[in-house]
C-alpha cells in the first residue's frame, strides 16, 4: 500500500529521547503532512467502519490525536483514557507496571455501557503494558474489546504477547 510508505516516511525518529539509548518514534511530523495524517485515519476507518463499534477509547496523550477523527468517521463515541487525577467526574482506574514503578489509567464511570463493542487506540505499542491496562479497564466495565490499534509497533519488545489472544492491528513495524 503506497499510503503506508508515505506514513512511514512522515514519522521522525529522534535518538536518545527521552533518555540515552531510546529511539523515539515522533508522530508529530506526520501531523504536518495532511495527506499522511489523512491516510492514517482512513486506513483505520476502512478497517473499523462496518464492525458495529460504538466506542473508540484513546490512550493519553497521542491516542487523543488519532482516536477522535476515527470515532467521528465511524459514528462511535470517543472515550479518553487518562493519567490519574485529570478526569473531573467519578472514575474507574487500572494500575499497571512500568519499567520502574507503576502508573494508573482512568476512565469516567458512565461513559460506556456494558455490552458495547470497543476499539482501543494509541500511537505506539512498546511493551504492551499501556494497551493491556486499557483493555482490562474496558473489560471490567463489561465492554467487548474487538481489537487494539496503533500506528507503530516495536516488535522487538514483544508487546503483542502481553495482549494475550486480543488482536492488535498496526500500520507500521519499526526496528
Ligand atoms: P508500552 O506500555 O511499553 O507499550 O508503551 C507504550 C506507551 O508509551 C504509549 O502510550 C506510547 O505513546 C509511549 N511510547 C513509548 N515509546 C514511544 C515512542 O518511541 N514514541 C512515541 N510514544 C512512545
Amino acid at each position: 500500500d503506497a499510503r503506508i510508505a508515505r506514513i512511514s516516511s512522515s514519522i521522525r525518529v529522534i535518538p536518545n529521547f527521552p533518555k540515552p539509548g531510546v529511539m523515539f518514534q515522533d508522530i508529530t511530523t506526520m501531523l504536518l503532512d495532511p495527506k499522511a495524517f489523512k491516510d492514517t485515519i482512513d486506513l483505520f476507518v476502512e478497517r473499523y467502519k462496518d464492525k458495529d463499534i460504538s466506542v473508540v477509547a484513546g490512550v493519553e496523550a497521542r491516542g487523543f490525536i488519532f482516536g477522535p477523527p476515527i470515532a467521528l468517521a465511524i459514528g462511535a463515541k470517543f472515550v479518553p483514557m487518562r493519567k490519574p487525577g485529570k478526569l473531573p467526574g467519578e472514575v474507574i482506574s487500572e494500575e499497571y507496571s512500568l519499567e520502574y514503578g507503576t502508573d494508573k489509567m482512568e476512565m469516567h464511570v458512565g461513559a460506556v455501557e456494558a455490552g458495547e463493542r470497543a476499539i482501543v487506540i494509541d500511537d505506539l505499542i512498546a511493551t504492551g503494558g499501556t494497551l493491556s491496562a486499557a483493555i482490562k479497564l474496558l473489560e471490567r466495565v463489561g465492554l467487548h474489546v474487538v481489537e487494539s490499534a496503533c500506528v507503530i509497533e516495536l516488535p522487538e519488545l514483544k508487546g503483542r504477547d502481553r495482549l494475550g489472544d486480543k488482536p492488535l492491528f498496526v500500520l507500521i513495524k519499526a526496528a
